[in-house]
């Protein structure tokens, strides 16, 4: 681990602390619980590495004050000597037996420098916090995201992204960053949508997905894209849903369905592999299942066909395929079950491009299915613009209306784009899932509530008048 100087003796960080037996070593972090026995006072001091038990002596009186002083989250910088724990001192795991993490050495206090004081923290943070009010963990959640649970989930979720970066850049794709300020899209959600001031009446959208510029990543030569993407949607509001999500976004040239469902089934099985050996996958390569067979036998698309729905670590994935591209709105016109970009089966282009049958094309989605959760989807994109023209035709659009808005992307196909596909997978739900917590906000440090608010922060909020005029709005009373 990389060592910071802060004044005089190097800090050593609270897990490197077992290979310090004998030395007299200095550690920064925070009070995590105070044991106060009169002659001798305990404290537990924790850093982004691990815990520690100190002691302070009555001979160090200076050390000692300083002990008695100290309450829990205060943040302090300590030096004294690493002493190994008496035998029957060592602290053991309840249930393994085995030796704790530093359960058997203990800091002997020589100093204690407090650097900050801290308010009684609002609620517990060494429980697992699963009992405390939701909206009290948010509004607080620099707080929150102390408790163990949470370190760990965040730096997982790290060591996730951090290995599909390794993983991808290996098999030369390149990571291209895509605006977050665009244009409202056609991708199923409500936008969010953000006012110009400079060109009053007139709106930049957030991103559903980074669909479009991926395609035309593909246009522009890029071949193999990938994105840790923000995604942005205004869905109603419903438990387990962020107004904010990530996804890794991925795109490739020259591709069949089997090509991006490989590459994505080869990630995921590393990713399990590696970071979490105990987990086992239930079956290799992953199944496949039609749409239709999903609906008849498990009456869903996204069906959980684990075996044992009580073991925490079987993961079952299942691709499910061969989905309707169309369906039914209800006022009895089409609309695109997935993905209006996506291409038809190959046996089911003609039905497309004569507009036949409608109800009958299938199309190349792909959807990956873990456990009973979407964990992600993507499809072989329509590559000619008559054949995109087709899709938006049969969705009721004038010709016209496709040029004004998806004028770029026909350009774009007409212009030499190879044929492209890809794949986005849902970040947050694969750790959740992986992490096995109940909900995708235990993964994102700074999640919203249910209702989509922003309790710490207090988002959202008015805006001042001034900015209103500036943006040339005015508010319905
Ligand atoms: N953009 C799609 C989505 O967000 C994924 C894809 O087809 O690549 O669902």
């Amino acid at each position: 681990m990389q060592i910071c100087y802060i004044s005089g003796m190097k800090r050593i960080y609270i897990n490197e602390l077992k290979n310090h037996i004998g030395e007299e070593v200095s550690i920064s972090g925070w009070i995590d619980i105070r044991r106060d026995h009169g002659k001798l006072i305990f404290v537990d001091i924790r850093d982004m590495s691990g815990k520690i038990q100190a002691v302070a002596l009555p001979n160090n009186k200076s050390a000692h004050e300083a002990a008695s002083t100290v309450r829990p989250e205060w943040v302090i910088r300590a030096s004294g000597i690493i002493n190994k724990r008496p035998e029957k001192m060592i602290s053991k795991n309840k249930e393994t037996g085995e030796i704790e993490p530093n359960g058997d050495i203990e800091l002997e206090l020589k100093t204690v420098e407090i650097l900050n004081q801290a308010d009684t923290p609002a609620f517990d943070i060494r429980s697992n916090g699963l009992d405390i009010n939701e909206e009290m963990r948010l509004k607080y959640r620099y707080l929150d995201l102390r408790r163990p649970r949470m370190q760990k989930n965040i730096r997982n979720r790290h060591k996730i992204i951090k290995m599909v970066r390794d993983s991808l850049d290996k098999q030369d794709f390149v990571e291209v960053e895509t605006p977050i300020l665009t244009r409202s899209t056609p991708e199923g959600a409500r936008d969010y949508v953000v006012p110009s001031r400079l060109w009053h009446s007139n709106f930049y959208a957030l991103p559903q997905s980074p669909q479009q510029y991926k395609q035309l990543l593909m246009a522009g030569g890029m071949e193999k894209y990938f994105q840790i993407a923000r995604c942005f949607r205004d869905e109603d509001t419903r438990g387990d849903r962020q107004p904010e999500f990530t996804q890794m976004d991925m795109e490739m040239s020259f591709v069949k369905r089997e090509d991006v469902m490989d590459v994505t089934e080869k990630l995921l099985v590393d990713l399990v592999t590696k970071l979490y050996p105990h987990k086992k996958i239930q079956e290799l390569p992953f199944p496949r299942m039609s749409y239709k067979e999903a609906m008849e036998k498990y009456k869903i698309d996204r069906p959980d066909i684990r075996k044992d729905k009580n073991d925490p670590d079987l993961l079952a994935f299942v691709w499910v395929i061969d989905f309707p591209f169309f369906e039914k709105t209800e006022e009895g016109g089409w609309t695109f079950t997935h993905n209006p970009f996506s291409r038809p089966k190959d046996e089911h282009m003609q039905m497309l491009m004569d507009k036949k049958n409608i109800g009958d094309i299938l199309t190349t989605q792909y959807d990956i299915v873990l456990n009973g959760f979407e964990i992600g989807g993507g499809s072989i994109r329509n590559h000619e613009p008559n054949a995109l023209l087709k899709v938006f035709e049969i969705m009721g659009y004038a010709e016209e209306e496709v040029r004004e808005k998806f004028g770029h992307m026909l350009h774009a196909l007409a212009s030499g784009t190879p044929p492209h596909g890809g794949i986005a997978w849902g970040l947050d739900r694969l750790v959740t899932i992986l992490e096995n917590e109940p909900n995708i906000r235990e993964v994102i440090a700074f999640a919203k509530t249910g209702e989509g608010k922003d309790p710490m922060m207090g988002a959202p909020a008015a805006i001042a008048d001034k900015q209103l005029k500036e943006l040339g709005i005015k508010l319905a009373k």
